[in-house]
C-alpha cells in the first residue's frame, strides 16, 4: 500500500510519512505539484494532498487525475471551517477532506476509511504462497483458515508481503514496529526485532504456511515462498 503525500509543511509532512509507516503503508513525500506529477508517473494507492501549495492550488492535481480517468483515493488538507471549499473539493473529484489541524489518529482513520471504501468488491490482500493477509481488517488466512496473528507479526507480515522475493531492511521493520523514538535503545529494538521475526515464523511453521522469511544477514528479511519438492 504506497501513500503519496503532496505537501509543502515539512515538519507536518514529515509526521504524516512517520505516522503511515508506523501503520504499515509505504510513503513518498513531496513538497510541491510539479513533484507530485513526476511522481505519479509510478502508481499509489491513495494521495493526501494539501491545498495552497508552493506552485498552486492541490485542487488541480485533483482535477488533472480525474480528467485522465485516474481514479486513485485522494484526501484533500484544507484549513478548518471552510464548508465552500469542501464542497468545491468534493466537485473536483476528492473522495474526502480533512481541516487543519488534524490528529494523526484521525488521519489514519480516514485513510483506512478511503481505502476501503474505494477498494469495494476487490479488497486489499497481500498474498504470498498460501498465506494472505487482509490489509483492511488486519487478518490473516493461510491455506484457507484464519490465522490468530499478534499486532507486531501482523505488521512485519505486511512490510514483508509488500515486497515479497526481496530483502527488506531491518532499520524498515524496526522503525515499522517501534517508530524511530528511542534511537537510544537502538540495541535494545533490534533485539526486539528478532523476537518479532521469531515470533512470526513460529505463526507460520505452526500454520504450516508454505512461506518463510529468510534472514539475510546484516542486512534484513525477506517472504520467500516454500516450494513444493
Ligand atoms: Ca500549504
Amino acid at each position: 500500500m504506497r501513500i503519496l503525500i503532496v505537501e509543502d509543511e515539512k515538519s507536518l509532512a514529515g509526521l504524516m510519512e512517520q505516522t503511515l509507516k508506523q501503520h504499515g503503508y509505504a510513503a513518498n513525500v513531496v513538497h510541491n505539484l510539479a513533484d507530485a506529477r513526476a511522481a505519479l508517473t509510478q502508481p499509489f494507492d491513495a494521495i493526501i494532498s494539501d491545498r495552497r501549495l508552493p506552485d498552486g492550488d492541490g485542487l488541480d492535481l485533483v482535477k488533472e487525475l480525474r480528467t485522465q480517468g485516474n481514479g486513485v483515493p485522494i484526501l484533500m488538507l484544507t484549513a478548518l471551517g471552510m464548508p465552500k471549499d469542501r464542497v468545491t473539493g468534493l466537485e473536483a473529484g476528492a473522495d474526502d477532506y480533512l481541516g487543519k489541524p488534524f490528529s494523526l489518529f484521525e488521519l489514519i482513520a480516514r485513510i483506512k476509511a478511503l481505502l476501503r471504501r474505494t477498494a469495494g468488491a476487490k479488497g486489499l490482500q497481500l498474498e504470498a504462497g498460501n498465506v494472505v493477509l487482509d490489509t483492511l481488517h488486519d487478518t490473516v488466512k493461510i491455506a484457507g483458515k484464519s490465522a490468530l496473528f499478534g499486532k507486531r507479526e501482523v505488521v512485519l507480515l505486511r512490510h514483508l508481503l509488500q515486497r515479497a522475493g526481496e530483502v527488506v531492511g531491518k532499520d524498515v521493520l524496526e522503525q515499522a514496529l517501534y517508530g524511530n523514538t528511542n534511537k537510544e535503545e537502538g540495541g535494545d529494538s533490534r533485539n526486539a526485532l528478532e523476537v518479532a521475526i521469531h515470533r512470526l515464523r513460529k505463526l507460520l511453521e505452526t500454520n504450516q504456511a508454505s512461506l518463510e522469511i529468510i534472514t539475510v544477514r546484516g542486512v534484513g528479511y525477506m517472504a520467500d515462498e516454500i516450494k513444493a519438492a
